[in-house]
This record gives structure tokens, sequence and C-alpha cells, in this order.
């Protein structure tokens, strides 16, 4: 075995299954490992670097805060701070965002808002909030979040978790009017659910979603961890059917692939339930991180990376749904978040990421049967091309 794997997997804990390639550097869409060989992203930290690997211009506010400033605390006030919240707020619509730094953490933020908005605002009494969340969901791995997951795995061995969590059928919007209750603060809702396999709610879902919620005073949360900032062919992918969440999370792409950052956003009345001491992170909203996420937000507004990821996505969707193999059973997609389902008499997505690796293409399975395929939003027309028939030659030699 390669002695780099083996060192790892003798002081890590075993808490994931990487394929086995080595990475030591990454330029736009292309990864080389220490032997040389260079692979092309199409899986960019699960939707994290959306800009492309070593961005110049990201690299360059990166060293240029570096040698500035890098971390106060929220004792004080950085000059980095307020202009992201402004500009993002602008980009989303929101009035407020509170910085966090993992997807994670920017959802337990979405969930104690919600509870105490509930309590304060709604008059649920104390201690008896509810949250919804859906069948298939991944929102992280805390103990409050992975209460809220229907993964056996995710769960077991982990409890007891936080009472008022209850997962529901996604895509069904007679199980949401069902579930609510007097009690219920809010809906947590991915708009289309990456871990759980690239999976696109019916047309009209999350309209029907922020209209329910509106009906009986539920907050609806989007969360745009995965789906947000272009990947999806929109800034936002709630923006495909025009909704507008009480509260808005985003993470992964907002540091440009360099380091984490993470915002909950919401309207006034719900971030003003925090009030000083109620939450906060050392590094959430550090200069350092401002200053990146800043300009990966204007890349991504100056360079059209949302227009370019719905057009390229069509094309590559379009390409891959030519595509004939009895190994597939589905491609799904929008934007450049695509999936192919195989078909599990077959083979399982494992076996098929490690054929595409062999041929120079990186992606990861999720949940035994889909392929993920979201390169980072710099991709070019040519790339995709290559992507392609590095594809379908792969599907051919599994078949053989
Ligand atoms: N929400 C969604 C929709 C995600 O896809 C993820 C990560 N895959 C998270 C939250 C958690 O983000 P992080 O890993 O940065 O904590």
């Amino acid at each position: 075995m390669n002695p780099i794997i083996e060192l790892e997997k003798r002081y890590s804990a075993h808490n994931y299954h990487p394929l086995p390639v080595v990475l030591t550097r990454g330029e736009g869409v292309y990864l080389w490992d220490t032997e040389g060989n260079r692979y092309m992203d199409m899986m960019s930290a699960y939707s994290a670097v959306g800009h492309g690997h070593a961005n110049p211009r990201l690299i360059h506010a990166l060293v240029g805060q570096a040698q500035r400033l890098t971390l106060t605390s929220r004792a004080f006030y950085t000059d980095r701070l307020g202009p992201l919240l402004e500009y993002v707020c602008e980009l989303s619509g929101q009035d407020r965002a509170l910085p966090m730094n993992t997807g994670t953490e920017a959802v337990e933020t979405a969930l104690k808002a919600a509870r105490k908005w509930a309590y304060q605002v709604k008059g649920v009494p104390a201690g008896q909030a509810e949250i919804l969340a859906c069948e298939g969901n991944f929102h992280g791995r805390t103990i409050a979040i992975v209460g809220l997951s229907s993964e056996a795995q995710y769960q077991q061995g982990f409890g007891p978790f936080p009472s008022g969590l209850k997962c529901i059928p996604y895509n069904d919007l007679e199980a949401l009017e069902a579930a609510i209750t007097p009690r219920t603060a809010a809906f947590l809702v991915e708009p289309i659910q990456g871990e759980g396999g690239i999976i696109i709610p019916g047309r009209g879902y999350l309209q029907g979603c922020a209209e329910i919620c509106r009906r009986h005073d539920v907050l609806l949360i989007c969360d745009e961890v995965q789906t947000g900032l272009g990947r999806t062919g929109k800034v936002l992918a709630c923006q495909h059917e025009g909704v507008q969440p009480d509260g808005l999370i985003l993470g992964k792409a907002l540091g440009g692939g360099l380091l984490p950052i993470s915002l909950f956003l919401a309207r006034e009345e719900v971030m003003d339930v925090f009030r000083p001491g109620d939450h906060g992170s050392t590094f959430g909203g550090n200069p350092l991180a401002c200053a990146v996420a800043l300009e990966a937000l204007k890349i991504l507004v100056e360079e059209q990376l949302s227009e370019r990821s719905a057009e390229l996505g069509d094309y590559f969707l379009r390409q891959l749904r030519q595509l004939r193999s009895s190994l597939i059973r589905e491609v799904r997609g929008q934007g450049l978040f695509i999936g192919i389902e195989i078909n599990p008499r077959w083979t399982k997505a494992r076996a098929v990421c490690e054929a595409l690796m062999k041929n120079g293409l990186l992606s990861k399975e999720t949940h035994e049967v889909v392929v993920r395929l979201a390169p980072p939003l710099i991709i070019t027309q040519k790339q995709i091309d290559w992507a392609l028939e590095c594809i379908i030659q792969t599907f051919q030699d599994l078949e053989e």
C-alpha cells in the first residue's frame, strides 16, 4: 500500500473511506497526485471549490489579508466583516447574517434561532418548539443535527438526541401540512438534496413549502450549503422557484475552496432574537475568511459563474442523457450539480468512481448508487467534452 495512505490509516480516525489517491496539487479543474498523474476534479470538495483550485484572485485576497490582519475574534470590529455581510445580504435579499465556520455550525445556528424565535415571537411555550426536516436530508453531524436525520448510520450509538425534531418525507407537501403543529418553529429543507443523492423535488415544491409555512407562521429555512452560490445555475437554488426563505444557510463555496466560512442569514425579526452572548464562535467572521468570501462572491457575480453553471450544466446533462448503458438507471441534475444513478444489479457507484479515477476523473459515490458530477464552475465546454469521453469509455470498460 502507498506509505502515505498507510500513515493516514494508522493515525486517523476511520470516519472516512477515501478513494486510494494521494493528492498534492490543484489548479483550475485539475488535481495532481504524488506520482504526477493529472485528474479532472468532478467532486469539487463536495461543491466547495466552485471557483477552481488555486484561483488567482482568491489567492491574492488571501495573501493580502494574511499580511494585514487574520484574527481578532468578535471582541472587536474589523474592517472586513461589515462589507462582506452587506454584499451577501444584498445578493440574497436577507436582512442580517451571522458568520460561523462550517456548514454544520450555521445549521445549528439556524436551529437555535428558530427555537428562540418560536418562544419569543410566536409564543410557543419554553422548551416545546419543534423543528421539521426531510427524510434523506444531510445538514451535518452534530448531535442535534443527526437527531434530524433519517439515516440509521448517522444515529446509531450517538443518542440521546434533543426532543422536538421530526423527519417528514421529502417532496411531499401533504406530509408537511400534516406534520405542522402550533409548536412548529421551522421547516429545514435543501432545495435539492445533495448527499441524499442529487434528489430534485418536483416543480412547485419549494413554492408550496413557502406557502404552507407562511400560512402556519412557520419559518422556512433553506440549507443552501451545497446548492448555493451558483452550483445549480442560479446564485441560490431557491431562486429557481422565486422563493425567498425566512432563513438561509450558506457555506462551502463561500470560502472559495480556500478556507471554511459559513453564514446563517435571516429576516430581521428572526435574527434579532439573538442577544450578545447567546451564540458565536472565536473564528466566525474572522478577517481572513471575510476577505476571501467577499472576493469569492464578487467573482461569482462578475464572472457570471451561475449563468455558466446553468448553460454548461444543461449541455453536460443533455450529453449524459444520451449515454446508453445498462449500468445507468437515471441521470439527473440542475446546473453543474449532476448525479448518475447506477443500476445496483450491475455494480456499485464506488466501483464506477474507482474506474473513473483510473481514467483520470475524480468523483465520489453517494449512497452507494449515485456518482456525483459537480466540477468547479469555471470548467470549460472543452473540458466537459473530455469528461464525457472519459465517462463513456469508463462505462464501456465496465460493461465488458
Ligand atoms: N448542509 C448541507 C446541505 C451539506 O451538504 C453539508 C456538507 N456536505 C453540510 C450542511 C455540512 O457542512 P460542513 O461539512 O461544512 O459542516
